[in-house]
Order: structure tokens, then sequence, then C-alpha cells
């Protein structure tokens, strides 16, 4: 029986392809450090790495394992630029933030692949993004996107699909349209996860899993982390527990609400399939996004996010494969091998969340879905932050986000109530 994070429904087809994996002890005694970082996904191992090189003397711990949480559970899909499209941005900020943030967007991407490859990580990189209209309204805006990202974000790598070309490339009738990005590509997360961790260890980083962060305190200059085994005395700490951090940190807590996504992996689909023949994986228009790709050995991995409890991780097997159907009726019946899912922290604008929530504790979360290059790449600018340059970390934190309304009470049923609208609002 392959491992099963605890706090992330279901098996999942990367835990039981990512080969062996070290295993890092649990925190039994005091330690004085410069840097504290909870949270052992993509941000905090990408700071423990950047921070380690730089000469700080690092302790990251994690509550469970290495990725149990988003990052090694996630669709890998790369995607381009910020979650909202940088025209939006433009429209919100004038186009000389918008392109200074899709910039940073597009360094992250290369920073990611640059660290893979320096590290000899293999991720299982395949090349090519798709993100497909499910109304024909909204056709023109997909046309229209790739023209503006070539003449005014100065990337050229977006075309426009029509109805022919989008339902030969995915295989697939049920889109109007779309556009294909050859500038990005979806990875194998989890492999990312553990060679990061790897890689932090190499550089000096003290790592420990099952260690759960109790409370954090700054009081005088030191901020100070207990958890059941021993409690770390730093400098500085970041907090990088995005979805999964419960009541640990309120401030946190009150601007990035989880909600649950779902992924199901078939069995190898075989050569002759003609579901995405040329490799890409796809996004879509629903407000509640579909997203799927094929994996290296041929699996369709489909995601989905339309239920919001799972008591059963059969129930994320019925839904997908019924997901599947809609888009591809001759898989009515595949076998479903892997279903599970994980909590994606969003804020109310689905813009990433920074901010220094007490002295020297700075917390990084809230990616909205599109946490996979940016959470590796903000773990960086947090160690450029220590290490005295915080201006590129400032581009995000000077974004505005408002906290969820409703109170930690009120906010859960809310989105609930929201969510089902905009679900209802994807089928008319
Ligand atoms: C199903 C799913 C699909 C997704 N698909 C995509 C995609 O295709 N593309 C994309 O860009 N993004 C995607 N995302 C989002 C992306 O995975 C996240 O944005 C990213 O992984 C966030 O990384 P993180 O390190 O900030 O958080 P996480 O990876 O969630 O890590 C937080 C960690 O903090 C730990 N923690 C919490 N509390 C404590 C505590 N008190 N003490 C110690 N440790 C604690 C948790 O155990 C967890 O391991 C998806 C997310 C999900 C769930």
């Amino acid at each position: 029986m392959s491992y099963q994070s605890p706090i992330s429904p279901g098996r999942s087809w990367y835990e039981d392809t990512v080969g062996p994996r070290p295993e890092y002890s649990g925190l039994d005694g005091d330690l004085t450090c410069d840097v504290v970082i909870i949270g052992g996904g993509f941000t905090g191992l990408s700071a423990a790495v950047h921070l380690a090189k730089a000469g700080s003397n690092v302790v990251l711990i994690e509550a469970y394992r290495f990725g149990d949480g988003a990052s090694g559970r996630n669709g890998g899909q790369l995607g381009t630029g910020q979650r909202a499209w940088a025209e939006e941005l433009e429209a919100e900020y004038g186009l000389s933030r918008a392109k200074a943030l899709f910039d940073l967007a597009e360094e992250a991407k290369a920073h990611l692949m640059e660290f893979a490859a320096v590290n000899r990580i293999e991720i299982d990189y395949m090349p090519g993004q798709m993100s497909v209209a499910h109304k024909k309204r909204y056709v023109d805006d997909y046309k229209a996107h790739a023209e503006i990202m070539a003449s005014r974000f100065g990337y050229p790598h977006i075309s426009f699909m029509d109805a022919r070309e989008t339902a030969e490339r995915l295989g697939s009738t049920a889109y109007f349209g779309g556009t294909r990005d050859i500038g990005t590509g979806h990875i194998h997360p989890l492999k990312l996860v553990i060679g990061t961790a790897k890689v932090a260890a190499e550089a000096g980083a003290q790592l420990f899993e099952q260690t759960l962060a109790t409370g954090i305190t700054s009081v005088g200059g030191k901020v100070k982390v207990t958890t059941p085994n021993g409690t770390i005395t730093a400098e500085k700490c970041l907090v990088g527990v995005n979805a999964y951090g419960g009541a640990l940190e309120p401030v946190s807590a009150a601007h990035i609400m989880p909600i649950g996504s779902f992924i199901g992996a078939t069995v190898p689909l075989g050569a002759d399939t003609k579901v995405l023949p040329g490799g890409e994986a796809v996004d879509d228009s629903r407000f509640v996004v579909r997203y799927f790709r094929k994996s290296r050995d041929g699996r369709l991995l489909f995601g989905g996010r339309e239920i919001y409890a799972v008591n059963d991780p059969r129930d994320i097997h019925i839904h997908i494969r019924r997901q599947i159907a809609e888009l591809y009726p001759d898989l009515r019946d595949v076998e479903i091998t892997h279903g599970w899912g994980g909590y994606v922290g969003i804020t109310v604008p689905r813009k990433p969340f920074v901010r220094e929530v007490m002295p020297n504790v700075i917390s990084v979360g809230g990616y909205s879905g599109h946490g996979v290059m940016l959470s590796n790449f903000f773990g960086k600018l947090y160690a450029e932050t220590v290490s005295g340059n915080r201006d590129r970390l400032k581009l995000i934190e000077d974004l505005k986000i408002p906290p969820f309304p409703g109170g930690r009470r009120w906010r859960t049923p809310l989105l609930f109530l929201a969510l089902n609208w905009f679900a209802l609002r994807d089928r008319i």
C-alpha cells in the first residue's frame, strides 16, 4: 500500500510514481537559527534552498511529509504569467505594472526549469498548454488574448485555435476554440518537491517532517515557533502553510481560503488514442475550471472542482469519470486507477498573498490555483528579502488583498453558495 497524505484526500498517482524518497525525522529539542520556515511545500522548500545557499542558518518544519499539501498533488501545469490574464492586470494597474507582474511570472517559469536542470531533478516536463472556451461567446476573447500577448507583452508563444484546430488537438469537439501556448508545459510536481528538499538539505538547511508548528510569537526582535517536542528561536520566520494552516496564523487564515480540487488518473490510454495527440495540458474557461493532461505513460490526469467534501475517495472516481465522458464519450467506462485531491489556497481577487503578519514574520501563499511556478519563485524572492532586497517581493506585497467576508464562521458557507452559483452559471 503506498503512502497516503493524512491531510489531503485520496491516494495520488504521483506518490506511486515518485520513486524512493528520503524520510526526514521530526524535531526533538530546541533550536536557534537565522530563519525558521513553516511548511514543506514549494514555497517553504524553495525558500530553504535559496536561504541556505546564501549562507543563512535555516530550519524548516513540515507537519506531515513534504508535498502532502498542494505541492505534491496538483495538476502540474506551469501556465504563463499571473493567474489573471495580463490584459486584465493592465486594465486594473496600467501597462507598466502589469508588464512587471507578467515579467516576474516569466522569470518564475525560467527559474523552475533552470533549477530542475541544474540540480538534475527529473520533473517529467512535457511542453505545451492549451486554454479552451466552453462557450462560443468567449472565443473572441481568446483570439484577442493571443494578439495582445505578442504585441503588448512581448510573448510570441501563444497562438489562437479555431474550433476545428481545437477539436483536432484535444481529440474532443466539446470546445469552441482557444489558445495554444508553446512557451510553457506541465510537470510531475511531487518529483520537484522531493528534489527540492534534497537540494535544500545538501545546501545545509535543517529539514524536519512530522513536526507541527503549534504557535508563533514575535517579541523583542526574536521569533519563537513552538512544536510539540521543541521550540525554534529565530531572527525571521516564513509562514508557507497556504491553504493548510488552519488557525496557526490568523491574518493568513482570514485572507487565504482552502477549496478542494480533485484529480482522477485513468489507465494508460494506449498509443492509438485520439486524446491530446500533441501531449499538451489543457484548462478551460469554466469558473469551476476543468484541467487535464496526459502523463508520460499515457494516462489521462483529469481535474475538476465541483465537489466540496469527500467522504470516500471512490466519489472522486465517479465524479471525474462523469466529467471525462462529457468531453470524451468513448472513455465513459474508462478505468480510473487513482482519485485524489488537495486544497487550493485562494484569495478574494485570486492574486497571491504576501504580508508581514507580525514583526519579522512574512506569510506567503494564496496563489489561487496558479502556484506551481510562482510558489517556487516566491521562495527565492523571500530569500532575497532576507538578504536585504525586498523590491521584487514588494511587487506582490503591494497588491491589495482584502480578507474574505463573513469571518471564520461564515466564509465557508458563503463561498460554498458562491461556487455553486458559478458552477450553475458555467452550465447555462
Ligand atoms: C488538486 C490541485 C491542483 C492544482 N493544480 C495546479 C496547477 O495545475 N497549476 C498550478 O500552478 N497550481 C495548481 N495548484 C496550486 C498549487 O499546487 C499551489 O499553489 C502550490 O503548491 C502552493 O505551494 P505552497 O508551498 O505554498 O503550499 P502547500 O504545498 O500546500 O504546502 C503547505 C504545507 O504547510 C504544511 N503546514 C500547514 N500547517 C502547518 C503547521 N502548523 N506546521 C507545519 N507545517 C504546516 C502543510 O502540511 C503543507 O505541506 C493546484 C492545487 C491543488 C490542490
